[in-house]
């Protein structure tokens, strides 16, 4: 048994309210939105952070970018824009050790980056 938290919600062992998923990925609702929209997505095998993925992986992550773009289509921010983020390790504060991709939008993002 698991005791990843987001191995368990791909599992179905843990409730999430699902936004989409595709044959490597799930996206559901972040627990603690920042934005109106903040969708997780995670790959369906366990990969700890991007990190950890290997070579032969690198199609999963291709797959977690495909998702994204249908988690801004079905919540309406795929013409507005979103941000795609992914924090690695302690110092970007990476709370769960399970690879995901945050999209975030549906308002003005503070933070402009350049
Ligand atoms: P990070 O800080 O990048 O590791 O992001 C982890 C995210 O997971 C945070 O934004 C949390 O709000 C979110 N989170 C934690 N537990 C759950 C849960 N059970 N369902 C949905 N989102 C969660
Ligand atoms: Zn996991």
């Amino acid at each position: 048994m698991t005791e990843c938290l987001f191995c368990k919600i791909v599992a179905g062992e843990l409730p999430s309210e699902r936004v989409a998923e595709n044959d490597a990925a799930y996206a559901f609702k972040d627990i603690n939105p920042h934005a109106p929209v903040h969708v997780l997505v995670v790959p369906k095998v366990h990969i700890a952070t991007a990190a950890h993925v290997a070579p032969e992986q690198a199609d999963i992550v291709g797959q977690m970018i495909l998702l994204a773009q249908e988690v801004a289509d079905v919540t309406g921010v795929a013409d507005s824009g979103y941000r795609l983020i992914m924090n690695v390790g302690e110092d970007a504060w990476m709370s769960v050790p399970h690879l995901h991709l945050h999209v975030l939008g549906g308002q003005r993002l503070a933070g402009h980056l350049g």
